[in-house]
């Protein structure tokens, strides 16, 4: 590891990282492998947890695509100076940020989007000049390992490199000096990573879990608001980090919201959802465990099946949870939802004020002010009105999480200023010289400072 690092620090010194072409280039080329390997990356999820083919280009693939070509379009344009005002006291001179490469990067992934979370940030810190260590997630182990083979033989290692491992392989990697971490997973390794990173004053930018909550209100388009929870909560398994966690839902439209969610269930994934190939399986069996022991019989209105054999949890809807319920004191991660009912909205909005920061708040609602005024005032990561998850593929917003959910932000040209240091650059020409500024300092100094600038004194320094 030490070599490998010592490496890639020496290539990023030596300034082959710099030129906008050669970026291009290994962008183009990542680009291409991805593409002629699709087949063999989906073979290996599927091994993983039965991600089908569709799934695997639809929500894994197709956004490193899309960041590749969005940061081969816009990469001269992010990588421009940006002029600033100069004050006047260092008047003549030029103000400028320019944005540089940390230098050696590490980007470690989770295993419920394992090439996604990992190529996403990894495409974003080679377009703005970094070198990168990646450390795909063990658990997901056959992506991990087909995501090494594909890299590590076609690009060279002092430049891009997988280095596969597990929590004692994180941590040796963790002792060395990196210029930058970026760190997808759960808020308690979260704080492992920053941690670690203290030692070293790397800046990090943490992707932590999210106990995303839904506020379903009385006004909103119930129909609809049925069907894209029901898509949202069981895509991808209900392990996205945006995955709509919990519902809270008015007393009055309670029993409508559960017929409708039945309904969906049903239209999505047929009457026998195991034999659908868009609901993948748990990674393992301690996820399967954990999920399961949060089904109570006598709660659930939907689903309830499962086969441990298999991994098998059937999309399951619970209906009457208290936010003491086991379900309610970690992420659920997986296909069940807890609906609880409440009846006053502002006695809820208050309370969920208090609760650790999610990564995204949902509201369903017919009256938007008042839905734009709960997310400004309830803090979390982000927020969405009258849908659930889609946020997170729109790489021309920032996305990231807030408190318990994360700290900075990335996709797009928010991803590669993750990846950059805004470096402030003052250029002052030698033809002039405040006299001013040199001791020793009389009262007639500061009567022409007066006299000169008046009441705008403090500008002057300032
Ligand atoms: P995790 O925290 O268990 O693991 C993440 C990474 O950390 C893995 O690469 C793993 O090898 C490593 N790791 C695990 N234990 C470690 C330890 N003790 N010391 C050092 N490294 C260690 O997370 P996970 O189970 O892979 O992923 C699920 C979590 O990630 C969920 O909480 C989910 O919400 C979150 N997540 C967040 C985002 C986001 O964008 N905010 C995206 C996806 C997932």
């Amino acid at each position: 590891m030490k070599e490998l690092i010592k490496s890639q620090r020496t290539y990023f010194l030596s300034g082959k990282t710099r030129a906008i072409s050669g970026r291009i280039e290994t962008l183009r080329k990542l680009h291409e492998l991805l593409l002629q390997n699709e087949q063999i990356l989906a073979d290996a999820i599927y091994k993983d947890f039965k991600k089908s083919f569709y799934l695997t280009v639809e929500n894994e693939l197709s956004l490193p695509y899309g960041e590749i070509n969005r940061a081969i379009r816009n990469m001269r344009k992010w990588s421009r100076s940006s002029q600033f005002r100069t004050n006047l006291v260092n008047f003549p001179a030029s103000s400028r940020t320019i944005p540089v490469p940390y230098g050696v990067s590490l980007v470690i992934g989770a295993w419920n989007y394992p090439y996604m979370l990992s190529l996403v940030p990894v495409i974003s810190s080679l377009a703005a000049g970094n070198t990168v260590i990646l450390k795909p997630s063990e658990i997901s182990s056959n992506s991990s390992h087909a995501l090494a083979r594909l890299i590590n033989s076609n690009f060279p290692p002092e430049l891009f490199f997988v280095q596969e491992g597990g929590p004692e392989e994180t941590m040796e990697l963790l002792k060395e000096k990196f210029d930058k971490i970026f760190f997808t997973g759960s808020t308690r390794v979260g704080r492992i990573v920053m941690k670690a990173a203290s030692e070293h004053l790397t800046p990090v930018t943490l992707e932590l879990g999210g106990k995303n909550p839904v506020i379903v209100m009385p006004d909103c388009n119930l129909k609809m608001a049925a069907k894209r929870l029901t898509w949202g909560k069981f895509h991808n398994n209900g392990t996205s980090c945006v995955s709509p966690d919990h519902v809270y839902v008015h007393e009055d439209i309670r029993e409508e919201l559960i017929r409708e969610i039945k309904k969906n269930i049903t239209a999505i994934y047929g009457k026998d959802p195991k034999l659908s190939p868009m609901l993948p399986r748990m990674i393992n069996s301690i996820h399967f465990e954990r999920v399961k022991s949060y089904i109570e019989t006598d709660k659930v209105v939907a689903g309830g099946q499962w086969d441990r054999e298999d991994l098998y949890i059937e999309p399951t809807v619970l209906d009457g949870v208290e936010p003491g319920d086991p379900i309610m004191q970690s992420e659920v991660f997986g296909p069940v939802m807890p609906l609880l009912t409440y009846s006053d909205p502002e006695q809820l909005i208050e309370s969920l004020k208090f609760n650790p920061t999610p990564l995204v708040l949902y509201i369903f609602s017919g009256n938007i002010r008042s839905a734009k005024r709960i997310i400004r005032e309830v803090p979390s990561g982000g927020g969405m009105i009258n849908d659930v998850v889609l946020l997170f593929i729109n790489m021309n917003t920032p996305f990231g999480g807030l408190g318990e959910s994360g700290m900075g932000s990335y996709h797009g040209k928010a991803g590669f200023e993750a990846f950059s240091h805004y470096k402030t650059i003052l250029n002052k020409p030698s033809w002039f010289e405040l006299f001013l500024k040199y001791p020793p300092y009389r009262p007639i100094n500061l009567r022409i400072f007066r006299s000169v600038l008046g009441k705008s004194i403090r500008n002057f320094w300032h």
